[in-house]
C-alpha cells in the first residue's frame, strides 16, 4: 500500500475566516466501522462482491469537491488531519515554555496559514532565485546552479540522494536518479491518442500563465512555455517508466564515479557533489545510466537561453503552494482540476496540516502518537502480526509448486521479517532547521535543505532501521525488500482496519489481509528478488522460478483485462507485485483468522457466519471511489489496481469465498481457473 505520489512540500491557500467558519467534523471512529446497514442487498455478493460491500457506502459518501477521491482510506485520513490540526493550534500559540518541536510546528504552520503576509510578499522571495538563474553567463554555469536550486528543494533536471545497496543492503550509498519532469510520467509527454495530447495542450497554457503572473507578457510566456515543453521532453525521452521501475535489475546500475562522468562529460559532477554538501564516495547507483546520457544530450542541444526559462519554471512551479492566491489557484487549476478532476481547492488549514506534516512529520506525529496510541494497541497487532506470519509459513510448507530446496530458503526470509509497529524507536532530529514565524516561503526551502542534507549524510554510512519513511499518522502501510521488514503505522490502527470492538473474523478481514498483503510483497514478483537480509540475490531453483513466473502471469493476464475507465485496460504488469499481494494476503489472513477460531464457536452475527464476515470485513476497507480522471492518470503510474478489482479479483481467486457465500460455480465472482500464487 505505499503511496508513491509526490506531494507538494510547501503550503497553500484560503482565508482564515473560512475555516474558522468551517461547520464540518470528521466522522467518529465509530461511524467508520463496518456496519450491515451498508451491504447493498439487491445486489448478490456472487455476482459483484465490491457492488455489494461499497455501492451503499458510494451513495451515501459522494466524492468531496475537493478531492479526486475518496474512501475508507480517506474518512481514516481525515480524523487524523483533525487531530493534527488540533496540534498546531494549540502549539501555534506563542507562549513560553513551548517545547522545541512545539516551537517549530506551531510557527511553521501559524506562518502557512499567514495569508496576508504571503500575499503582501508577493513574489519577492523568489527573486533571489530568479536573479541567480537571470544571471547564468554559460553553460558551465548550469551545475552550480542546479546545485543550488537543489538545495532549496527545486525538482531541477535530475535527483540525487541515497538508498541501500541492492546488493550489499546494510550500506547507504548515493543515489543519482531521473527527475526534472512536471507532469506525472515520462509517458504523458509521448502518447499520442486524443486526451493525452489534449492535455499536453492544456499543460501548456498552464505554464504560460504561470509566466504571465511572472509579469511576463502573454507572447513572451506563450514561447517560454513551449521551450519547457520541449525541455522536458527532451529529459522524459531519457526516463524508465513506471512498469520497468519495478524491476530492481533495470534500477541498479553501481558506477565509480568515474563512470558516470563518461556518461555526462560536460556536467561537472565533483563541484556538483560538493556543493550540495555530499560526503565523499567512490561510486554510486545510477539508477537509469540512459537518463544521464540523454540529460547531457538536452544540455548540449538547448541554448543556455532556454536552459533559463526551463530553470525559471521550475523555480515558480516547484514554490507555487507558498506564493500568493493567484499562483495557487493557477497551480491548481491544471493540476487539481484537469490532471484529477477535483473541483475546489481544499480548504488552506487542511492545506497547512498537509505541508506541515510534510516537512516536520515527525516533530507533529511524536505528539499525535502520544495522544493516540496506547502500549495494549501495539500488543494486539503484534499478536496479529504472528498470526499472520504463522499462516505464511504454513502456507510455504504446504505449496504444491515448490520445491524443497526454494521451500527452504522462502521460511528463513520469512522468518527474518522485522516488524515496525506504531512509531520509529527514534525520532528524526530537526534541531538544526530553523522555522521562523512570518517567513513561509523561507521555512519551507530551508525544511527542503534540511532534509537533502538528512539523505545524504547517510551516504557511506550503515543502514538505520530505525528511520521511517512517513510519519506515524501516515494512513498506509509499507513492505520494504530492501530491509526485509514491514512498517504499520499508527494512523492506520485504527477502525474500520483495527478494531477491538468488533469479532476476529472482520478484523482479519481488514487489518489482518493487510498485514498478509505486506508480507506477501517480500514475495511478489520484485520482493522475491531479494533475499532475507534485502540483498539482491536469487535465492530460486530455476524450476520454481518458472513456475512461480507461470503463477504470476495468470494473475498478470486476469487483472490486464480489466477496464479501468473508458476503454482504457489496467497494466497486468505494473500492477502484478499489488495484485500477488492482495491475493496472497487474502489467503493467509484467512488462514490465520481458521487457526484462531479452531474449536471456538462462532454463532452468526448480524446473520454472517464467521467466514462471511471476514469477506466482509475485507470488503469494507476497499469502499472507494475516484474522477474517471484520477483514474486514468493512475492506470499510467499506480502499481495498485482500482478497488473494485482489488476486491473482485481477489476474492474470484478464493475457493473459500465461494464457499462462505454458497456462490453456484458459473457465478461472475467464481473463477475456472482461478489464479493463486502463494
Ligand atoms: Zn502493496
Amino acid at each position: 500500500m505505499r503511496s508513491f505520489f509526490k506531494v507538494l512540500l510547501a503550503c497553500l491557500f484560503l482565508t482564515a475566516a473560512v475555516w474558522a467558519q468551517e461547520k464540518d467534523q470528521p466522522k467518529k471512529p465509530a461511524d467508520v466501522r463496518f456496519s450491515p446497514e451498508l451491504l447493498d442487498k439487491t445486489i448478490d455478493p456472487c455476482t459483484d462482491f465490491f457492488a455489494y460491500s461499497c455501492s451503499k457506502w458510494q451513495a451515501q459518501n459522494p466524492i468531496p469537491a475537493d478531492r479526486s477521491s475518496w474512501g475508507r482510506f480517506n474518512e481514516l485520513q481525515e480524523q487524523g488531519e483533525y487531530i493534527v490540526h488540533d496540534i498546531l493550534e494549540k502549539a501555534a500559540v506563542e507562549r513560553a515554555g513551548r517545547t522545541p518541536a512545539e516551537q517549530k510546528i506551531g510557527d511553521y504552520y501559524a506562518s502557512c496559514m499567514n495569508e496576508t503576509a504571503i500575499e503582501k510578499s508577493g513574489t519577492a522571495p523568489l527573486d533571489p532565485d530568479l536573479k541567480s538563474v537571470a544571471g547564468l553567463k554559460s553553460k558551465a554555469d548550469l551545475t552550480g546552479e542546479i546545485t543550488r536550486l537543489h538545495r532549496k528543494g527545486v525538482n531541477a533536471v535530475f535527483s540525487f540522494g541515497s538508498g541501500s545497496d541492492f546488493k550489499n543492503a546494510s550500506q547507504i550509498i548515493a543515489e543519482l536518479d531521473q527527475g526534472g519532469l512536471s507532469l506525472p510520467d515520462r509517458e504523458y509527454y509521448f502518447k499520442d491518442d486524443a486526451k493525452s495530447v489534449e492535455l499536453r495542450q492544456k499543460y501548456v497554457a498552464h505554464v504560460q500563465k504561470m509566466f504571465e503572473l511572472l509579469g511576463d507578457t502573454p507572447a513572451k510566456a506563450a514561447a517560454e512555455a513551449k521551450v519547457v515543453m520541449n525541455v522536458e521532453t527532451g529529459l522524459a525521452k531519457g526516463a524508465l517508466d513506471p512498469t520497468s521501475r519495478r524491476d530492481p535489475q533495470k534500477i541498479y546500475h553501481k558506477l565509480s564515479n568515474q563512470e558516470l562522468a563518461g556518461l555526462a562529460p560536460n556536467f561537472n559532477w565533483n563541484t556538483y557533489f560538493d556543493g550540495v554538501a555530499a560526503p565523499h564516495f567512490d561510486s554510486l547507483n545510477v539508477v537509469e545510466p540512459d537518463f544521464v546520457k540523454q540529460m547531457q544530450a538536452v544540455i548540449d542541444s538547448v541554448s543556455l537561453e532556454d536552459w533559463k526559462t526551463y530553470l525559471r519554471w521550475h523555480v515558480v512551479h516547484d514554490n507555487a503552494a507558498i506564493l500568493p492566491a493567484a499562483f495557487v489557484n493557477e497551480d491548481f487549476d491544471f493540476f487539481g482540476k484537469t490532471l484529477t478532476g477535483a473541483k475546489q481547492l481544499r480548504t488552506r488549514w487542511k492545506r497547512c496540516v498537509e505541508y506541515t506534516t510534510n516537512d516536520l512529520g515527525e516533530a507533529v506525529g511524536q505528539i499525535y502518537v502520544e495522544r493516540t496510541f496506547g502500549p495494549d494497541s501495539k500488543t494486539r497487532m503484534l499478536a496479529m502480526v504472528n498470526a499472520l506470519e504463522k499462516a505464511l509459513g504454513q502456507d510455504i510448507q504446504n505449496l504444491p509448486w515448490m520445491g524443497d530446496d526454494t521451500r527452504k530458503q522462502a521460511l528463513v526470509k520469512l522468518a527474518a521479517i522485522t516488524n515496525r509497529i506504531g512509531y520509529p524507536d527514534k525520532w528524526r532530529d530537526y534541531s538544526a532547521l530553523e522555522i521562523t514565524r512570518g517567513d513561509a516561503f523561507g521555512n519551507s526551502q530551508r525544511a527542503n535543505q534540511h532534509d537533502l542534507q538528512r539523505r545524504l549524510n547517510k551516504i557511506g554510512k550503515s543502514l538505520d532501521k530505525r528511520d521511517w519513511p512517513y510519519p506515524p499518522m501516515t494512513v498506509n502501510a509499507s513492505y520494504n525488500p530492501n530491509q526485509n521488514n514491514i512498517t504499520f503505522p499508527a494512523g492506520i490502527l485504527q477502525p474500520p482496519f483495527f478494531d477491538n470492538q468488533v469479532d476476529d473474523a472482520m478484523n482479519f478481514g481488514a487489518i489482518g489481509a493487510a498485514i498478509g498483503h505486506e508480507l506477501t510483497h517480500g514475495f511478489d514478483d520484485e520482493g522475491s528478488q531479494f533475499d532475507a537480509d534485502g540483498n539482491l540475490r536469487d535465492w530460486w531453483t530455476a524450476d520454481d522460478k518458472k513456475k512461480f513466473e507461470d503463477r504470476t502471469s495468470c494473475i498478470k493476464d486476469e487483472y490486464g483485462n480489466f477496464t479501468a475507465v473508458d476503454d482504457l485496460k489496467l497494466n497486468g504488469k505494473l500492477t502484478l507485485g499489488e495484485n500477488t499481494a492482495d491475493n496472497g494476503g487474502l489467503r493467509i489472513a484467512y488462514m490465520a483468522l481458521m487457526n484462531t477460531l479452531a474449536g471456538k464457536d462462532t454463532a452468526p452475527i448480524d446473520g454472517f457466519t464467521a467466514q462471511q464476515r471476514f469477506f466482509l470485513g475485507f470488503g469494507n476497507i476497499w469502499c472507494q471511489h475516484r474522477t474517471p480522471e484520477r483514474t486514468r492518470m493512475l492506470v499510467t503510474v499506480d502499481p495498485h489496481s482500482p478497488a473494485r478489482f482489488r476486491v473482485n479479483g481477489t476474492v474470484t481467486n478464493m475457493p473459500e469465498f465461494r464457499e462462505a457465500f454458497h456462490c453456484p460455480a458459473k457465478a461472475k465472482m467464481v473463477s475456472e481457473n482461478a489464479c493463486r500464487v502463494w
